[in-house]
């Protein structure tokens, strides 16, 4: 299973570089790759102000390493997992960075009616989605769970920077928020280091910096029933673009595929329809939040939801391969 996992992300990798590699005649880049946030990491910097792109790729994986000790659910020693541990009854003071984490997930729960949702990690734990223990849980197992779940049993309080929760068994995951966050803050940090061109990927999440020699950034869409192909091309400059996919990470049970991204009504994985969400706009925290939440919220609901929400774009793709698009997108169809 594992070995499967990890194939199909070097795959989402591959066919993303080569999409921007498309029309490449650009004089040498930069490329880095690291394993973090439990994804491949890719930083290509194609134009620096002069400014050495060596110490630009240093600087921003440094600050990865520091969101991850922060973020992360994967390693034990993190600080939202001694959140997880620790935060019923009591409340626990947090850093600046969890707090504004923690308060960001809460207002796109609230604001997603629970599509995306930061307090299912009881569900993400029990599934095993994308760990050697995979399985489907039993019905009262999974009542449990949900019943330790809610953006209403998490309270926050501003003031002293607190978390508390309100059930014992709440967990946090912020596995659909945290690689777009660390996305908005490697830029950052390539921005300030001279960076004028570049594109990162974290896994399927993709952010760019400027364009590349003037044109736009050409960023490959997972074909669902293929992921390692392209099935269209976005051509953006500048922006986020983020995905969730049920061909990312799930696992094969009696012929069905349980997939990563769950309904938090039933806490099954989400069946709305949808197979591939992508939303545009210029912050992939956002993005990664807002495509979690128009996957779960299938095409009905997640163009209605989208009419409130400015200057962002989004593609849907359906099982049966027929794309949902706003208007302003750059959106080559291919397959
Ligand atoms: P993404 O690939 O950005 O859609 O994020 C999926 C990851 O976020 C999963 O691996 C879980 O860790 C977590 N997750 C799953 N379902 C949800 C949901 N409905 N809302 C928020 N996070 C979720
Ligand atoms: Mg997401």
């Amino acid at each position: 299973m594992k070995v499967k996992i990890l194939i199909l992300a070097v795959a989402t990798l591959l066919f993303v570089l080569s999409g921007c590699d498309a029309s490449d005649s650009s004089p040498a880049s930069f490329t880095r790759t690291e394993f973090a946030l439990g994804t491949f990491v890719t930083v290509r910097i194609d134009g620096t102000s002069g400014k050495d792109a060596n110490q630009a790729l240093d600087g921003t994986f440094a600050r990865l390493s520091e969101i991850e000790l922060t973020a992360s659910t994967k390693n034990h020693g993190s600080e939202l997992s001694y959140v997880n541990q620790n935060a019923y009854e009591r409340g626990i003071t947090v850093s600046e960075e969890l707090f504004f984490l923690l308060e960001s997930g809460l207002f796109y729960s609230a604001l997603t009616d629970g599509a995306f949702d930061i307090t299912l990690g009881s569900v993400v734990e029990l599934w095993g989605i994308g760990t050697d223990n995979a399985r489907v849980p039993a019905p009262d197992e999974l009542a449990e769970a949900l019943e330790n779940s809610g953006f209403e049993n998490l309270l926050l309080s501003a003031e002293n920077r607190t978390v508390r929760f309100l059930k014992e068994g709440l967990k946090i995951d912020l596995g659909a928020l945290a690689k777009g966050y660390a996305a908005d803050e490697m830029k950052r940090v390539l921005l300030e280091n001279g960076v004028t061109s570049a594109v990162l990927n974290l896994g399927g999440d993709i952010i760019t910096i400027g364009d590349k020699n003037g044109e736009d950034w050409l960023i490959g869409l997972a074909d669902p029933l293929a992921p390692g192909e392209s099935c269209a091309i976005l051509r953006v400059s500048g922006l986020a673009v983020v995905t969730s996919g049920n061909y990312e990470r799930y696992f094969m049970h009696e012929g069905a595929r349980y997939h990563h991204v769950f309904d938090s009504q039933t806490g099954f994985p989400a069946e709305s329809g949808v197979v591939s969400s992508t939303i545009i706009t210029d912050s992939a925290m956002i993005a990664d939040a807002l495509s979690t939440a128009f996957f779960v919220m299938g095409i009905e609901r997640a163009v209605e939801f989208a009419v409130s929400i400015p200057d962002t774009d989004y593609v849907l793709i359906d099982g049966g391969m027929n794309f949902m698009c706003s208007e302003n997108i750059n959106l080559e169809i291919i397959k």
